[in-house]
């Protein structure tokens, strides 16, 4: 039987160096391939020229670069674009792609599902699966960076911002999303700074500690309620780490950063449960010590929800009662709507369509073996 081959997306630097150290090779060897791989967007062996021939056969037999298969491609009115990506075991995640003016951002997905049942995200109620392996989070840049096209084949860096805001809880992926954010910074990959690269959480703290230790990229807090009561209900974690002590462990992070200053606190807008003047006086006096930005989510509905958006009038009045707190806050747009693309809409319609397409494949398939049988 032949062994399986080495997903080379799957490594990190130091991982690829040690492997082609085991296949005999000279460490900056490595640095070579990723440069191949992760900024040019190569995943054949011979087109990587500065590689001796006799190196090139020996990872042709024993190694790939495989990307996720993309099952669907979709392009919304205002350009946003989104991919679903079947996974090995034939589950699919999705990532979103949001062109702007002056940058281009990645939303990334981490996990299958996700295990916290925030109630108003259609993520959490679909219960979680299985988490992403470090290969099929990066894979999801490469994809994308391939598909619109690299500094390389177009000149210009397409995704300039990636947000782990896709798809699961990041932090509960700890290991991989750590790699995978690696790789985004690194010069030999794709160069982001650590500014540009946000992980946004529901508030494990544990994790959050622990992340500083390793990274100190970008970050967003899923808060969404200013007090324990409506939180606990809202995103259930907060029963284990309630509201100050996870404000604690945000302002360590913020103190041990030499990059992040504020941290972004997203707040999903829903009518009548978190939305009232009140709610608002109470979210800037939580804040008041806390460098931040506030980023007002319009809720974006799901099959079988009962929540419903905030009306753009409560929205604009709750904003202004922040700012006039002194506080910095954007209502965040919602893009993509028209391909279900906006925040916390990822999944359902996916699970939907990948069982759409493989009976459809399947009917292909039946078709194509009625044809055979009757040529
Ligand atoms: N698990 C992480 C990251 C993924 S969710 C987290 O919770 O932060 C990314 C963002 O989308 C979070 O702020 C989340 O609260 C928000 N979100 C989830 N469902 C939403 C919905 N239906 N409408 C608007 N935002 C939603
Ligand atoms: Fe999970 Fe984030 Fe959705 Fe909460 S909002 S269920 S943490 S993906």
């Amino acid at each position: 039987m032949s062994q399986e081959k080495v997903n080379l997306l799957n490594l990190t630097f130091p991982q690829l160096r040690k492997y082609f150290d085991s296949l005999g090779e000279k460490p900056f060897r490595a640095q070579q391939v990723m440069k191949w791989i992760h900024q040019f967007g190569i995943d054949d062996f011979d087109e990587m020229t500065n590689l001796s021939k006799k190196f090139r056969e020996i990872l042709k037999e024993k190694a790939e670069v495989r990307g996720p298969e993309v099952i669907s491609e979709e392009v919304a009115s205002d350009g946003t674009c989104k991919w679903a990506l079947r996974l090995d075991g034939g589950q699919a995640v999705e990532a979103v792609f949001i062109p702007e003016v002056s940058r281009g951002t990645l939303c990334i997905s981490s996990q299958v599902g996700c295990i916290l049942d925030c109630q108003f995200c259609s993520t959490g109620k679909q219960g979680f699966s299985r988490n992403l392996s470090l290969g099929e989070i990066i894979g999801q840049l490469w994809y994308a960076t391939r598909s619109l096209g690299t500094m390389h084949t177009s000149g210009v860096k397409a995704v300039t911002n990636v947000v782990m805001m896709g798809m699961g809880e990041p932090l509960l992926n700890f290991n991989n999303v750590v790699g995978a954010m690696n790789l985004m910074m690194d010069d030999n990959a794709y160069g982001l700074s650590k500014r540009r690269v946000t992980l946004s959480t529901s508030g494990l703290v544990p994790a959050l500690d622990e992340l500083i230790k390793y990274t100190d990229v970008a970050l967003a807090i899923s808060l969404h309620a200013a007090n324990d009561k409506l939180r606990d209900e809202l995103v259930p974690v907060n029963k284990k780490y309630p509201i100050k002590i996870l404000l604690d462990s945000v302002k360590r992070y913020i103190e041990q950063s030499t990059a992040v200053k504020k941290v972004t606190i997203e707040y999903v807008m829903l009518s009548g449960v978190n939305d009232t003047e009140k709610d608002a006086h109470d979210l800037a006096a939580l804040m008041k010590n806390i460098p931040c930005k506030i980023n007002l989510i319009p809720f974006n509905p799901f099959p079988g929800t009962d929540y419903v958006c905030s009306s753009g009038n409560r929205m604009h009045a709750f904003e202004k009662t922040l700012m006039d707190h002194g506080l910095i806050v954007t209502i965040r747009k919602t893009r993509g709507e028209d391909i279900d693309a906006a925040c916390g809409q990822l999944v359902g319609k996916v699970k939907d369509r990948t069982r759409r397409l493989e009976r459809r494949l399947r009917k292909q398939e039946q078709l194509v073996n009625v044809q055979t049988h009757l040529d």
